[in-house]
C-alpha cells in the first residue's frame, strides 16, 4: 500500500469515519462525493459504530502478497448496527466457529507492514464479542 493513500484514508482508517448524506440521512462508508440512495452532495462526518453482526465469511489459504505474512486467515462482510456494510478480516475466533449472525465488535489493529522496515497500516478488524446473537438462535432453532 502506497504512502499517500494511508494518508488519504486516515480519517476513515483510524478515527472509524464515514460520512452522512443532509437529505436522506444515509450512512456511508467509505466517505463519498454523492449521495447513492438521493444524489445529495452535502455530507457531514459520521462516526461509525463499533458493534455489528457478521454476515458472510471465507476463509483465505492462499493469501495476496500484501498479506503473505499472515499465513490463513478469514474475512467477512460484517453489517454494524446502524446498516453499513463493510469487508474485513475476521480475527481472534477459531474458524470452525465463524458464524453467520455472530456479533462483532471492530478493534483497531495492524492491517498490513509494507516490507520489514516499510510502513506499518493500521486499520479496524472484526473481533467476535461473544454476545448472544439471540434472532441466529431463533433462526437456527427452526
Ligand atoms: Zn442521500
Amino acid at each position: 500500500m502506497f504512502p499517500a493513500k494511508i494518508w488519504r484514508e486516515c480519517p476513515q482508517r483510524y478515527r472509524w469515519q464515514g460520512c452522512q448524506c443532509s437529505k436522506c440521512k444515509r450512512v456511508l462508508f467509505p466517505p463519498r462525493q454523492i449521495c447513492p440512495g438521493c444524489g445529495g452532495r452535502k455530507m457531514k462526518p459520521a462516526t461509525l459504530p463499533r458493534q455489528g453482526r457478521l454476515l458472510y465469511y471465507t476463509i483465505i489459504h492462499n493469501p495476496p502478497p500484501a498479506f503473505n505474512d499472515q499465513g490463513t486467515y478469514a474475512v467477512g462482510i460484517v453489517e454494524l448496527d446502524n446498516g453499513v456494510q463493510i469487508t474485513c478480516q475476521i480475527v481472534d475466533v477459531e474458524f470452525a466457529n465463524l458464524a453467520p449472525g455472530m456479533r462483532i465488535v471492530m478493534e483497531f489493529r495492524m492491517i498490513q507492514k509494507d516490507g520489514d522496515a516499510g510502513i506499518i497500516a493500521y486499520g479496524y478488524k472484526a473481533v467476535p464479542s461473544g454476545e448472544h446473537n439471540f434472532i441466529a438462535e431463533v433462526e437456527s432453532a427452526k
